[in-house]
């Protein structure tokens, strides 16, 4: 398909494709859906060879947050009967984050609800990053708590952190559809002040809202204008006492063409498989590692993923390995310059409307387990 042979020339070359090259893989037929990961394996494996980056999540404080993302759990109002618990001290979230790490894990991502942190907040935080880093050597730590005002970011660095998550979640068009308590401004505003205080930024999306095609590759290019060095792509886990528990539009030939996508756009950036891994993907998740490099070991914030050694199985079973300590992820153009800046602009293209649209899928509600051990609890965690 001349599509693809573009698509692997410009991702072996760290060129932007235009948007009309991404909502045609979007747009490909189920037919085609193995020539589309092949042809996305290619620039992956250029650029991460057969390498996979575990991830550990540690909710630092779970649900009752005065913001209304429509997507989560925690969100003002969630009728969701998950776990509720506010800040875990340093050691409990060092505990949590050890058991991911000698899971496999290189980094830890520390997670709180909220709108934002408070300046209190980010000593609290800024402590368990101490006390994480004093006693587990060489580990990465990412920080996800919210929106951030001026100098929390560099605060949250000088603590140690490596890296801060916010995503962008949807497009700019959309935004005001999914929540009503921020904006897309506030979101990218938070990004850019993390890329700024030299934290390493990770930024991503949550397909599988009801967004179009055309919402989805608006959201993946402005993430590559934003420069992440990490995109953790979600895929919607509809929770029931949410908004959105009624929204279950993903099959897994729809979620390998969306991180096929988002690895064309994103070339030389670690693609992370985030929520709804097993949900969505199920038996095909071995399919996806040809696309993403990056996965979370274990359970999710609020719901649980399968069990860490069926992780680290499906793994060396695809015929990939673990990302070690030692081995630097992002490639090294990026990790000398600290982004990808140098590969040419994010506008090409007008943007077409209308290709194919998504096939409604099966609702999975037994797929959906809230999490009930780890972190705030007293059962052990999974990793
Ligand atoms: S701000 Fe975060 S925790 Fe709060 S509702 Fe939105 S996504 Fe959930």
């Amino acid at each position: 398909m001349d599509l693809l042979n573009t698509l692997v020339d410009k991702g072996l070359r760290r060129e932007l494709p235009t948007r009309e090259e991404a909502l045609a893989v979007l747009g490909t037929s189920d037919d085609d859906l193995l020539d589309v990961v092949a042809a996305a394996g290619k620039v992956r494996r250029q650029w991460f060879g057969r390498r996979v980056k575990l991830n550990y999540l540690v909710n630092l404080k779970s649900g009752l947050c005065p913001e209304d993302c429509s997507y989560c759990s925690q969100r003002l109002g969630s009728k969701a009967d998950i776990l509720k618990y506010t800040w875990l001290k340093p050691d409990e979230a060092s505990q949590a984050a050890a058991a991911g790490l000698a899971g496999g894990a290189k980094r830890v991502c520390l997670v709180a609800s909220g709108r934002g942190p408070t300046d209190r907040d980010v000593d609290r935080v800024s402590d368990t990053i101490k006390a994480i880093k004093e006693q587990n050597e060489g580990v990465e730590v990412c920080a996800c708590l919210g929106l951030l005002s001026d100098g929390q970011a560099e605060r949250l660095r000088e603590a140690g952190a490596d890296a801060y998550n916010h995503n962008l979640n949807t497009s700019e068009s959309t935004y005001g559809d999914i929540t009503t308590t921020h904006t897309y401004a506030d979101r990218v505003d938070t990004v850019q002040k993390a890329h700024a205080a030299g934290l390493s930024a990770c930024s991503g999306l949550i397909a599988g809202m009801g967004e179009s095609d055309e919402d989805l590759v608006d959201v993946v290019f402005s993430l590559r204008e934003l420069d992440p060095d990490s995109v953790p792509v979600n895929f919607l886990i509809p929770f029931e006492g949410t908004p959105l528990a009624k929204e279950w539009n993903l099959t897994p030939q729809r979620c390998l063409r969306i991180l096929a996508m988002v690895r064309f756009v994103c070339p030389d950036v670690e693609v992370r498989i985030a929520g709804g891994r097993e949900v969505h993907l199920r038996t095909m998740q071995p399919l996806a590692l040809h696309l993403a490099n990056s996965i979370f070991l274990g359970d999710y914030l609020t719901s649980e993923g399968q069990a860490g050694k069926a992780d680290l199985e499906m793994i060396a079973d695809a015929g990939f390995e673990v990302e070690g300590a030692d081995q630097v992820t992002l490639p090294e153009h990026r990790s000398q310059i600290g982004g990808c800046g140098d590969t040419g602009g994010c506008h090409e293209g007008g943007g077409v409307r209308g290709s194919a649209p998504a096939v409604a899928g099966e609702p999975r509600t037994d797929l959906v387990a809230v999490r009930r051990r780890g972190a705030g609890t007293d059962l052990a965690p999974n990793a």
